[in-house]
């Protein structure tokens, strides 16, 4: 059992919270300002060199948006370098995820009094290898131990299913301001089984507020015969003018958009669009499909069918819009789950994980969040999460009569993971003394449709006749979503055997330095 807290961390695209698992209780530990999350923002100020996360990141936005970052997460995994401020400021998105990890480690700290190491952060279930790993290397730089990678939505049904849930088959539709995911999850007796997860790492209701912006600027230069300028201030403006007005829309059917002394050509004028939910959903209806085609694959997938859903979870800040529950029970045929909160349930489910890992879910503990106070007891023994994994990973052999290269798929979509699959293969040209490994991530019969993850070079092969030599390729892909590959020449001595892991992302040495240079929070 871990000696330090108990611990789980949604890192959100918009928001992000902590929550804190003990005793079978689990709660959301507020931020520094009282709040249960914390923007997804981060700021930096050059005069002082410090970085600003959170509100405080969020306030200053507006006035100086060139300094500021929102929506981080969409750029994990990439090799993306942020400029935040005019001069030779430069972060990769795993430190400007990492500086907000410290942030929710520091006030996390400090409301518990306890200091932080061990923690579960979850991902989008539609989160592939790099953007996993970078996730892990965000947490090494916040100066975290990162116990497990876990997707979210697989957190949420975790959070659903250990208060209210003992045999149930659950979807679960996440859309958060940048990322959506569905997953079918079977849940029997504390066994928690994904079956499949669908989703897009880049959808979510940003893209919602960015075509309502879109149509916002073509009504504001008709109805008021002005030019917008066309400034990062002003964007920002019009962006968050669209955002209250969908929140709005969320809980009435009309508002009103209103941004005053909107700057053009010609001066400033005071604007006032009203828009309506129906013009709303007709501007956006096509990402709401998107959606919907998403969660349908599913069904075509596992051969499940609607009828076999017994609860809709629904899981981030973008689902609280009223098509969203409108077309999935249309749909689907049933009406989404109004039991967990789509904010926390995340960061619920994730320190219900660590809990897991710690041992602390046992038959007879009281396994329920504290923001319900019934106890509810379960008739299984442990509780037990099988994850699957959204992305297929494949390689390149060439056919030995054709000489043609082909792609052979070695571990399938939704498999369980983790999972440890091996291949064998030869070479095709004579004596070759070494052998090329591109492994992928994808399982299209066109290579270049698949995502080229890592190539090596095995060697040096004993020297053979083309076709002799045995080589066994073992993809092992963990717990965490994240895939080693070894490779050996089974003829050579086991002492010679070769062993080769794919190296994304950074090196514990280069880690180190980059936690060490991340600039203080202030
Ligand atoms: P998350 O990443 O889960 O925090 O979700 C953030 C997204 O949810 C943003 O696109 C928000 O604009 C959106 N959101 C939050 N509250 C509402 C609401 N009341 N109505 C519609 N969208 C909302």
């Amino acid at each position: 059992m871990s000696e330090t807290p108990t611990i789980g961390i949604d890192l959100g695209t918009t928001n992000s919270a902590i929550a804190h698992a003990e005793a079978g209780d689990i709660e959301i530990l507020p931020g520094d300002t009282g709040d249960r999350t914390t923007p997804s923002v981060v700021a930096f100020d050059e005069a002082t060199e410090q970085a600003l996360v959170g509100r405080q990141a969020k306030k200053q936005a507006v006035s100086h948006p060139d300094r500021t970052v929102f929506a981080i997460k969409r750029f994990m995994g990439s090799d993306e370098v942020i400029l935040l401020g005019p001069r030779d400021c430069a972060f990769t998105p795993e430190e400007l995820a990492g500086l907000i990890l410290k942030k929710l480690k520091h006030d996390g700290e400090a409301y518990l009094q306890e200091s932080i190491d061990d923690v579960v952060i979850t991902v989008p279930a539609y989160f592939n290898d790099r953007q996993r790993q970078a996730t892990k290397h965000a947490g090494a730089m916040a100066g975290l131990t990162v116990e497990r990678i876990i997707s979210e939505p697989t957190a949420a049904c975790l959070a659903y299913g250990l208060q209210w849930a003992d045999d149930a088959t659950v979807l679960v539709y996440d859309l958060g301001g940048g990322t959506f995911d569905s997953s079918l999850i079977d849940i029997t007796d504390g066994l928690f089984e994904v079956v499949a997860t669908n989703g897009d790492t880049r959808l979510g209701g940003n893209d919602w507020d960015a075509l309502v912006v879109e149509w916002l600027e073509d009504r504001i230069e008709r109805e008021y015969d002005v030019s917008v300028t066309d400034s990062p201030q002003l964007e920002s403006r019009l962006f968050d003018a669209v955002k209250t007005a969908k929140h709005e829309l969320s809980s009435r059917r009309s508002t009103t958009i209103s941004i005053p002394f909107l700057e053009h050509d010609e001066g400033t004028t005071d604007v006032e669009i009203p828009i309506d939910r129906q013009r709303f959903d007709e501007l956006t209806s096509d990402l709401l499909e998107t959606t919907i085609d998403r969660v349908e694959r599913l069904f075509v997938e596992t051969g499940y069918r609607p009828q076999d859903i017994d609860e809709i979870l629904l899981v981030g800040g973008a689902t609280r819009m009223g098509q969203v529950r409108r077309r999935l029970t249309d749909r689907f045929g049933v009406t989404p789950s109004k039991r967990i909160n789509p904010d926390e349930a995340v960061a619920i489910g994730a320190a219900a994980q660590a809990a897991i890992l710690d041992g602390e879910l046992e038959h007879g503990g009281e396994r329920h969040p504290r923001q319900n106070a019934q106890h509810l007891p379960s008739p299984s023994d442990t509780v037990v999460m099988l994850d699957v994994t959204p992305q297929p990973f494949g390689v390149v052999l060439i056919d030995q009569e054709t000489y043609e290269p082909y792609y052979h798929v070695v571990i399938e979509r939704n498999t369980p993971i983790p999972a440890r699959e091996s291949y064998v293969t030869t070479t095709a040209r004579e004596y070759q003394s070494e052998i090329e490994i591109q492994v992928y991530q994808g399982d299209n019969s066109r290579i270049e449709e698949n995502e080229l993850l890592d190539s090596f070079e095995l060697g040096p092969l004993l020297e053979r006749p083309a076709g002799e030599p045995t080589i066994e390729v073992t993809f092992i892909l963990d717990e965490n979503g994240i895939l080693n590959v070894h490779a050996r020449d089974v003829d050579h001595d086991v002492g010679d055997e070769i062993e080769i892991q794919p190296v994304f992302g950074f090196t514990d040495d280069e880690l180190t330095v980059m936690q060490q240079n991340l600039p203080p929070i202030r």
